[in-house]
């Protein structure tokens, strides 16, 4: 079986102030684990550093917001206000396109978030976009382990949360020395982000922001930790079976997709809407690379 590590490296992102993220995806070597193809780490930090992200766009994709620790205030175009909390779970369908902003909440609580973002199939890409806050999310206790389900099913629970394809993801608390087996889905792909501590995936060590890639064909995953507790997100999926173009904060299909996009954003068309928070202002799209755009 094909196992790969993932280092995680330094993004500064220009949609953040002055914040640095670990990315995992999307890597050379790994487009996408099923439909999951982002995956940012960030923190924990003091909240002084914490996220303000005025409005931007998004097309083709669903972007998820998962904490550990702190509090964001989500703000998009269609109305939605909603402050997210550690084990609870904001997702946006983006479909044909929407615009949304974050701004990390003060507090005595530093700030630790995994961004992840979910392709969206070819029949989704002009869906009306929605936003979904899912505060009671099913968890499953083992003897060694606890487990949240942030989509699709694990372990006999299944999240309500809105998904396009087979996936799943899963946030995965382990106490120091311990040897866990979980059962896997063998028609799955799967990524294993060590969001805290390090962690033993299939006998190969992960370091903390790492993410280790399973291909398809495990029935199982055997997880061992050491001197501290550890906490993983479990992402997983039928491989997706489109190529996708990833630009900015678009997911189209071609280089037009991405070009349209762009432009309408930038021209503040109503594709995107509108809407008012404490930020202020937008992002404008970058300039596009001087050459045609492939999907991978
Ligand atoms: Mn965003």
């Amino acid at each position: 079986m094909i196992q790969i590590l993932i280092e995680p490296r330094n993004v500064k992102l220009t949609t953040r102030t002055g914040v640095e993220v670990r990315r995992t995806l999307p890597h050379a070597k790994l487009k996408t684990i099923g439909a999951w193809c982002f995956v940012d780490h960030f923190g924990p930090t003091e909240q002084t550093d914490g996220m303000v992200v005025a409005a931007h766009p998004h097309t083709g994709l669903q972007t998820v917001t998962w904490l550990l620790e702190g509090q964001i205030e989500h703000r998009d175009s269609i109305g939605s206000v909603q402050i997210i909390k550690p084990g609870e779970l904001n997702l946006m369908t983006a479909g044909h396109g929407i615009s949304h902003s974050e701004l990390s909440q003060t507090g005595p609580q530093r700030l630790h978030a995994v961004q992840l973002w979910v392709a969206l199939p070819k029949e989704a890409l002009n869906i009306a976009p929605e936003f979904e806050h899912q505060g009671d999310l099913p968890r499953v206790t083992g003897e060694k382990f606890s487990a949240t389900v942030l989509a699709g099913e694990f372990l006999g629970q299944r999240a309500k949360t809105k998904i396009f394809t087979e996936m799943v993801g899963v946030e995965i608390r382990i106490p120091a020395w311990e040897d866990v087996t979980l059962p896997l889905r063998s028609d799955f792909e799967y990524g294993i982000l060590a969001v805290e501590g390090e962690v033993t995936v299939m006998g190969k060590s992960v370091p903390q922001s790492g993410l280790e890639y399973l291909e398809p064909g495990s029935e199982e995953l055997k997880v061992q930790t050491a001197k501290e507790p550890v906490t993983l997100l479990l992402l997983g999926g039928v491989p997706f079976p489109e190529k996708i173009l990833m630009w900015w904060n678009f997911i189209g299909r071609n280089h037009d997709d991405v070009a349209l996009a762009r432009e309408q954003w930038n021209n503040r068309d109503a594709r995107f809407g509108q809407f008012e928070d404490q930020i202020g202002g937008w992002i404008p799209a970058p300039e596009l690379p001087n050459v045609i755009l492939q999907p991978r």
